[in-house]
């Protein structure tokens, strides 16, 4: 037998963002994901080849900015939606004409390792925020309790993390940002200032504003609101939306 200690190897995940990426082992517990960061990007495939040929996606590594290329596809999988519905979806593969590495760009409908769409598990979040328990939630909206159990337990136990990283993108991405009055739970909290900031954002990036709530927490979280790595520790403040 064998015990992990911090930096081992213990796994590679294959169904995140990019190629195959090393899990690490980090307190013994937990392993800690070490993926290189991905700009999330629209869920309409056109809009994204666009981009792609035109050069508009930045490599968000530290020190690259590159310029993201095409570069085949993800794997393909299945996303399920509000009232059940599954469409497939194919993510575009992108490689860094500067640093060469490649990954998934992932449309703002998805979050990392979640087979639910955002705008599902966003539901979810804005039930348990009005004080819904979660198994009544899991009714609602046709999910496995262990689900959203999962989801909840996760976005409740770091609420106030959002809310402050939140808040963070309110006060670098806004010019005088105005702020709201908070809430009793840390979750509607949370949910109050991403609000604030939607509504806030378009001044500077009209784009927010043909962005749900959902899908625009998608793309500032890079498809990571609900994965291991938090607080998230990357923004490109010149552009938090592509
Ligand atoms: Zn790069």
């Amino acid at each position: 037998m064998w015990a992990l200690v911090p930096g081992d190897i213990v796994g590679i995940d294959r169904y995140g963002n990019g190629p195959p990426v090393w899990l690490v082992a980090w307190t013994g517990r937990a392993a800690r994901c070490l993926e290189a960061p991905v700009p999330t990007v629209c869920h309409v495939l056109a809009v994204v080849e666009e981009q792609l040929s035109s050069g508009d996606l930045e490599c968000l590594v530290d020190g690259c900015g590159g310029v993201l290329a095409p570069w085949w596809y993800g794997v393909e999988r299945d996303l399920v939606g509000l009232n059940g519905g599954v469409e497939r979806v194919r993510p575009r593969r992108a490689i860094c004409r500067s640093c060469s590495r490649t990954r998934v760009l992932l449309p703002d409908t998805m979050l990392r390792r979640r087979q639910y769409g955002v705008e599902v598990i966003g539901e979810a979040l804005a039930l348990a925020a009005k004080g819904w328990a979660w198994t009544r939630i899991a009714a609602r909206l046709g999910v496995a309790y262990a689900t959203v159990r999962g989801w909840l337990r996760r976005m409740v136990r770091r609420a106030d993390l959002v809310r402050a990283w939140l808040l963070g993108l309110l006060g670098a991405l806004v010019d005088d940002p105005w702020l709201p009055a908070g809430e009793q739970r840390p979750l509607a909290d949370a949910l109050v200032v991403l609000d604030a900031l939607r509504r806030q954002l378009p001044a500077r990036w009209p784009l927010v504003a043909r962005l749900s709530r959902w899908r625009l927490v998608a793309r500032l979280s890079r498809s990571g609101l609900l994965a291991p790595p938090w607080p998230l520790d990357h923004l490109n403040a010149s552009r938090p939306v592509t």
